[in-house]
């Protein structure tokens, strides 16, 4: 076991700083997950959670904000007055200009102003712009608030490329040690995700086919309907590779790839995470070129409306769009260069302004090794695992089996359904309530790990650096539909298919 590690355990004490308390990030996610885990009273007995921005806001004006959110994004069934009234008394609103040495001793005072017991802990979550990380980590230190107990939460994006995440990372690391660093993918604490680690590892008979001798390729969805909303400025900048295949296509991937470690603890399955990203095929100039798509939206419908193109929706934001060659699409074929996964392609795809919002992992096994049935009539498929990240978490195989009726053997496609909502019958918690109860109990396992975040720029760098050398844009593709037909054909070449759920 992780001898070494302290337990994960509730702390009696904790003041949770939101930097960024009035952002879109913290009334629609953070906000209302710690109202659930509240609500569940798993919090602290003695936490505050103070909010920290330049809007003008005392501790009521804060408060009726996040009331509001509260209204819009918990579900009714779960909002209690006499509840709600208890979470908002634990907030405090500190009005503070980041950039602004000047007031950082008021922020000092709001944290000392009363007692806390030795194993207080103070997580510092920075739901801001990168470009404060340094600034803010830099002050928290100089008014001396980082002991050992302190904890900083950070989002994406880490960087724009590898030299800027390793920028963030030192400037983070100049103050707050690794262990005390979480870096959160929110897509790791999806339930159906943490389940994918279970499913492999608490039961036998997937272990044995889930290598390159049964499994034909792997493919990882993420497609939204949404095109890229009041976001345009740093879409713009960052395009579908940077926002999420770097990050979240790769840490699903690596879940999927990754060895059994010795058990599932703090710092075994980043170890083994690792070793994935570092044995994923590098990239050449050529390989991006072959293996990889980029596509961007125009004008289409979706969901039966007629929505603008990409260059549109940037007007409001950006002013302009038809000059960058930002992508909103990508997929690509890659592969793990080990001996469980030699030859298996990973095929990875998301995009802006699919015909369906989706995350899923697809594991596609091979064909049975011999015919047994060659009189029999219908279809034969390879067994798929689908793994259904969002929405409507859950997991099915699909199988072959015999239609029932007398007479010859007729073959028919059926699937082994597990529905989370169905089977367990109780609300999914949201992936922040999650992450943020391993945030106050100091458990780092399901968060990005310095070395992680940079192997994967790695990877990924020399796919941004050619696509920025090369003449081509990337190809349009209406809104509404699965993307660019350089995707299908991406498959098509190796005699496959992107495998769409029920189909
Ligand atoms: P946002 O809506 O623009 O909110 C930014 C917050 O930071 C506001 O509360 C703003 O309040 C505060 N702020 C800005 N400058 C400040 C300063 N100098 N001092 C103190 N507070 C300051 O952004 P967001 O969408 O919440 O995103 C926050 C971060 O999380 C970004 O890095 C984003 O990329 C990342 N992220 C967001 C999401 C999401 O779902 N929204 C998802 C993943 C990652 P004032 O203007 O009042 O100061």
């Amino acid at each position: 076991m992780d001898i070494a590690a302290a337990p994960h355990v509730l702390p009696g004490s904790c003041d949770f700083t939101v930097f960024g308390g009035t952002g879109d990030l913290a009334l629609r996610k953070l906000l209302p997950a710690l109202y659930h885990r509240d609500l569940e009273g798993q919090l602290p007995e003695d936490y505050r959670v103070l909010g920290v921005s330049r809007s003008d806001l005392d501790d009521e004006g804060w408060r009726a904000e996040v009331r509001a959110a509260l209204a819009t994004y918990v579900d009714p069934s779960d909002l209690y007055e006499g509840a709600v009234e208890r979470f908002l008394g634990r907030l405090h609103h500190l009005m503070l200009d980041a950039e602004d040495p000047g007031d950082w001793d008021r922020f000092h005072a709001l944290l000392k102003d009363r007692p806390q017991p030795e194993e207080a802990v103070r997580v510092f979550y920075l739901a801001v712009s990168p470009t404060l990380f340094g600034a803010i980590c830099q002050r928290l230190d100089e008014i001396g608030v980082v002991d050992e107990r302190a904890r900083v939460v950070i989002e994406k994006p880490i960087g724009h490329d590898l030299a800027s995440a390793r920028e963030v990372n030192e400037s983070v690391g100049r103050v707050f040690d690794e262990s005390q660093i979480f870096r959160i993918d929110h897509y790791l604490g999806k339930e159906s995700v943490q389940n994918l680690l279970v499913t492999r590892f608490a039961n036998t008979f997937l272990e044995p086919l889930w290598s390159s001798h049964w499994v034909d390729h792997v493919q990882i969805t993420v497609a939204e309907t949404v095109g890229v909303g009041g976001r345009g400025g740093y879409y713009d900048h960052a395009g579908a590779l940077r926002d999420m295949v770097q990050n979240h296509l790769l840490q699903l991937l690596c879940l999927v790839a990754m060895e059994p470690p010795t058990y599932v603890g703090r710092e075994t399955v980043r170890d083994e995470k690792l070793k994935v990203l570092q044995a994923l095929k590098p990239m050449t100039p050529a390989d991006v070129d072959h293996d990889t798509v980029r596509g961007r939206y125009v004008a289409g419908l979706v969901d039966g409306a007629e929505v603008p193109s990409y260059a549109d929706d940037l007007r409001p934001t950006v002013g302009h769009g038809h000059g960058s060659s930002t992508e909103t699409f990508v997929a690509l074929r890659t592969e793990v260069q080990n001996w469980r996964w030699a030859g298996v392609p990973f095929y990875l795809r998301t995009g802006k302004r699919m015909d369906r919002r989706a995350s899923e992992i697809v594991v596609v096994f091979k064909h049975p090794p011999h015919p047994m049935f060659p009189n029999a009539e219908g279809v034969t498929t390879p067994n798929r695992l689908h793994i259904q990240v969002q929405p409507d978490e859950g997991m099915r195989l699909h199988l072959t089996a015999k239609e029932p009726g007398p007479g010859g053997i007729r073959l028919r496609p059926v699937s082994l359904d597990l529905s989370y909502a169905t089977a367990f019958e109780q609300r999914l918690p949201d992936a922040y309530e999650r992450l943020l109860m391993d945030v106050i109990k100091g458990n780092p396992t399901l968060f990005m790990r310095r070395d992680e975040v940079e192997a994967a720029w790695t990877w990924a760098e020399p796919i941004l650096q050619r696509w920025s050398a090369s003449p081509e844009r990337p190809e349009p593709y209406p809104a509404g539909t699965d993307g660019p037909t350089a995707a299908t054909t991406l498959l098509e070449r190796d005699g496959r298919s992107w495998q769409e759920p029920d189909r």
